[in-house]
């Protein structure tokens, strides 16, 4: 049978405003063009590259989805620009919502505007921790490697698991769900 969908893992992030509210937005938003499979824990981690700035959450979705790599990712900027982003802030810095595409099929991209797999996910603890929970077995396409060893060689420091997966279900906000969301 031929497969007009592709499986795509996508990576997830906030850290500022209603961190919670922003990645349920996300991935309300993101099925109206993609089929969401699968959603992994909710982790909050310390961010990387610029420390000073507040924790992030994070997680990963696998979705299928008929739109090609470049499509799917002018879908994600627009999501992006509608929780809130706003371009040109600083590299690695504070942002309400970050939605990167991590892997597509086995799929190799190497446009200016957009690489396949995601050029940092082998070095990043926040993206391997919940991409492991969900596809320990899958092989990167380039490196070879499997994601449960990418993460065996990063480690975990600095990802703290909060919430397991049905998070992206559950009412209310970062300030009236408390703990309990
Ligand atoms: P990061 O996600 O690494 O923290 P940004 O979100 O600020 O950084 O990335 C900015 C640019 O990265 C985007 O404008 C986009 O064009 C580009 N980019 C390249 N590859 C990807 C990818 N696989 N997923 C999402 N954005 C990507
Ligand atoms: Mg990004």
């Amino acid at each position: 049978m031929v497969s007009l969908a592709a499986t795509v893992y996508l990576g997830l992030g906030a850290n500022v405003g209603d961190r919670l509210a922003n990645l349920r937005m996300a991935l309300a938003r993101l099925q109206t063009l993609a089929r969401l499979e699968e959603v992994s824990s909710l982790y909050e981690t310390q961010p990387q590259g610029v420390s000073d700035q507040p924790l992030f959450l994070n997680a990963v979705c696998r979705v299928t989805t008929g739109l090609e790599p470049q499509a799917l990712l002018r879908f994600l900027k627009n999501l992006e620009w509608e929780i809130g982003r706003r371009p040109g802030g600083q590299t690695w810095g504070p942002r309400p919502i970050d939605l990167d595409i991590l892997l597509y099929d086995d799929r190799v991209v190497d446009a200016p505007e957009l690489k396949v797999p995601h050029p940092r996910l082998a070095e990043r603890a926040f993206v391997l921790v919940p991409l492991a929970e969900l596809t320990p077995e899958l092989r990167h396409p380039l490196l070879g490697n499997t994601t449960k060893e990418l993460l065996a060689s990063v480690g975990q420091e600095g990802v703290k698991r909060i919430a397991p997966a049905g998070w992206e279900k559950g009412e209310g906000n970062e300030g009236t769900a408390g703990a309990r969301f």
